[in-house]
C-alpha cells in the first residue's frame, strides 16, 4: 500500500471517478481536476436523462471498489431486443442471451457518476477539483496548466492520467509531441450522426414500451433506439447519416420532422408528444472511432478510457471498455509493485490489442443494428445462437462472447465470435427452423473452427 505518491487523474467522467477511487484505495494520494461543475450541486436541474448499457466487463470493474450492487439498484435489466419493423403494430422480442440470468443494464450517465463520485470523496486522501479545465501540458516539467474561474492554476504532477474523454486536452499534447513520440493517431468518423429524443413515461410513471428490452427500429441506413429510465421514460436515440435522401441534413421544417416520423416510425411517434421541441432542442452529434498509440509520454503521463480509444456506441461497450481499463491497470500495479514506470509500459503494451478489437467490434454492430436485424437470415442466426446456448452451457454467441464473458479479453471475443458468426450465417441461411434442427452437428462443427 502507497500512501506517500500523488497521482494526478484529468477528467472526472466515468473511468476517471472510478480510477480515482480505485487507487485511493489503495492508498495512492488522488487530485483529480474536471472541467464542469460539481454534479451534486445541481440537484434541482436535472436536465436530459442520458442512459447507458451497463454489462458484465463494466460490473466486474465496479464489483472491485464494492459499487456494483449499488449501480444495479438504479438500473433496468433489459433481456433483449425489441425489435420494431415498419409497419409493424407489435415488436418481435430477441432475447441476448439463450441463458436465463444473463442480460444488460440501462443506468442514467449521471447517476452512475454520482455514485462513484461520492465514493470516491469519502476517501480523505482523494480530493477533486472541479471547475478545472486542463490547457496545457508540459511533460519535462511536470506541470500541468489548469484554468479555474478565469485565472490560471499550474500544478505539478509526479504520474499524471488522462480521463478527459474523447475530446481530451491531454491526448492533444500527445499530438504535439507525435514526432518525439512516434505518436500513431487516426479518427474516423461514422456517416451516421445522432440525435437524442424522448418517450415520456405515461400516467403514474407507466412505461409505454416493454420496460426491459432495448428497443430498436431499424430502417436500412439509419435506425432508432430506446433504452428505459427509472421514472417511466425512455431515452430515445436518432442514428441518421448527416446528408442524402432520408438524412438529418433533409428533414427542415417541423412538417417534416412530423411527417418522416410518421411515415418511418409511426408506433413511436405516438409516444413522443414532444417531437418537434426535442428534435429542435437537442443536439445532432458526430460519433467516430479513435485509435492512438503509444498511451504513455515521458514515463509520467497515460491516457485512459475515451481519451485513449473513444469508440462508437453499437455494442454499448465504450463506458465498459473505460472501466475495464482500471481493471487492468489495477492488475498490472499489483504485478508491478506499485512502480509505476514499469506500470505504465506494461500497461500500453497489454491493454491495445484489446481496445483495437472492441472498437472493431463496436464499428461492426452499427452496420449489424441498423441492417441486420431486419434481416431474415441474420434473426434466423440469432435464434439457432439461442438454442445453442440453451442447450449447450460451453457456447457463447459473440455478443455474449463481448458482453456476458468479462474473462474473455475482447481480442478473443472477437476473433472466435467472427468465426462462429461466418459458419452460422451460412448454416441459418440453409436451415428451416419449423423443422428439427440437428443442434449437436452445427455445436460439433462450431467446435472445430480455427481462429
Ligand atoms: C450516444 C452514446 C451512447 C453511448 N452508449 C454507451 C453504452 O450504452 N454503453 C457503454 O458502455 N458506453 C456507451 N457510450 C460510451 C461512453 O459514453 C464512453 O465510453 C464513456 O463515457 C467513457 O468514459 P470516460 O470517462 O473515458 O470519458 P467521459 O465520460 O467523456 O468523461 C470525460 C470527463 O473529462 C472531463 N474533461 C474533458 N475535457 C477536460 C479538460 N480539458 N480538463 C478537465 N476535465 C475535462 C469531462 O467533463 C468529463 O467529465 C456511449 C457514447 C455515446 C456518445
Amino acid at each position: 500500500m502507497n500512501t506517500n505518491q500523488t497521482i494526478t487523474i484529468i477528467g472526472a467522467g466515468l473511468c476517471g471517478s472510478l480510477l480515482g477511487l480505485r487507487l485511493a484505495e489503495r492508498g495512492f494520494k488522488v487530485s483529480i481536476f474536471e472541467k464542469r461543475s460539481d454534479p451534486r450541486l445541481q440537484l434541482g436541474s436535472r436536465g436530459r436523462s442520458i442512459n447507458l448499457a451497463l454489462s458484465d466487463r463494466g460490473l466486474r470493474a465496479l464489483r472491485l471498489v464494492g459499487v456494483a450492487e449499488a449501480a444495479q439498484q438504479i438500473a433496468i435489466p433489459m433481456i433483449g431486443r425489441a425489435i420494431h419493423g415498419v409497419g409493424e403494430l407489435l415488436p418481435t422480442f430477441v432475447n441476448y442471451s439463450g441463458r436465463q440470468d444473463e442480460h444488460i443494464n440501462s443506468i442514467s450517465r449521471r447517476d452512475l457518476n454520482l455514485l462513484l463520485l461520492e465514493k470516491l470523496q469519502a476517501h480523505s486522501n482523494a480530493s477533486v477539483f472541479f471547475e478545472h479545465e486542463c490547457k496545457l501540458v508540459d511533460e519535462d516539467a511536470r506541470t500541468i496548466s489548469f484554468l479555474h474561474k478565469g485565472a490560471y492554476y499550474v500544478h505539478a504532477y509526479g504520474v499524471a492520467i488522462g480521463t478527459d474523454g474523447a475530446n481530451s486536452a491531454i491526448r492533444d499534447r500527445f499530438l504535439d509531441q507525435a514526432n518525439k513520440n512516434r505518436f500513431d493517431y487516426s479518427v474516423k468518423f461514422l456517416e451516421a450522426g445522432y440525435k437524442e429524443l424522448e418517450i415520456p413515461a405515461g400516467a403514474d410513471g407507466a412505461y409505454l414500451l416493454s420496460k426491459n428490452h432495448l428497443h430498436i427500429w431499424p430502417r436500412k441506413g439509419y435506425m432508432m433506439i430506446a433504452l428505459p429510465n427509472m421514472d417511466g421514460s425512455f431515452t430515445v436515440t436518432m442514428f441518421m447519416p448527416f446528408e442524402g435522401d432520408s438524412s438529418f441534413g433533409a428533414i427542415e421544417s417541423d412538417q417534416e420532422i412530423v411527417s418522416f416520423f410518421e411515415q418511418n416510425f409511426p408506433t413511436a411517434r405516438q409516444l413522443m408528444p414532444d417531437l418537434v421541441a426535442d428534435y429542435r432542442a437537442n443536439p445532432t452529434s458526430s460519433l467516430s472511432t479513435i485509435k492512438c498509440h503509444p498511451w504513455v509520454l515521458n514515463s509520467n503521463l497515460l491516457l485512459m478510457g475515451d481519451a485513449a480509444h473513444a469508440i462508437v456506441p453499437f455494442y454499448g461497450q465504450g463506458m465498459n471498455a473505460s472501466f475495464e481499463d482500471v481493471l487492468v491497470l489495477d492488475s498490472i500495479l499489483d504485478k508491478c509493485d506499485e512502480d509505476w514506470k514499469k506500470t505504465l509500459d506494461m500497461y500500453n503494451f497489454e491493454r491495445k490489442i484489446d481496445t483495437d478489437a472492441i472498437a472493431d467490434l463496436a464499428s461492426d454492430n452499427f452496420y449489424e443494428m441498423r441492417d441486420g436485424t431486419a434481416d431474415p437470415v441474420f434473426l434466423k442466426k440469432r435464434k439457432l445462437e439461442l438454442m445453442l446456448e440453451q442447450k449447450y452451457p460451453d457456447y457463447f454467441s459473440k455478443y455474449s462472447l463481448v458482453t456476458f464473458r468479462e474473462d474473455v479479453p475482447y481480442n478473443l471475443a472477437m476473433r472466435r465470435g467472427r468465426a462462429q458468426d461466418n459458419l452460422l450465417m451460412e448454416i441459418a441461411a440453409m436451415t428451416d427452423l419449423e423443422k428439427p434442427v440437428d443442434l449437436l452437428q452445427i455445436k460439433n462443427r462450431i467446435d472445430l473452427i480455427q481462429f
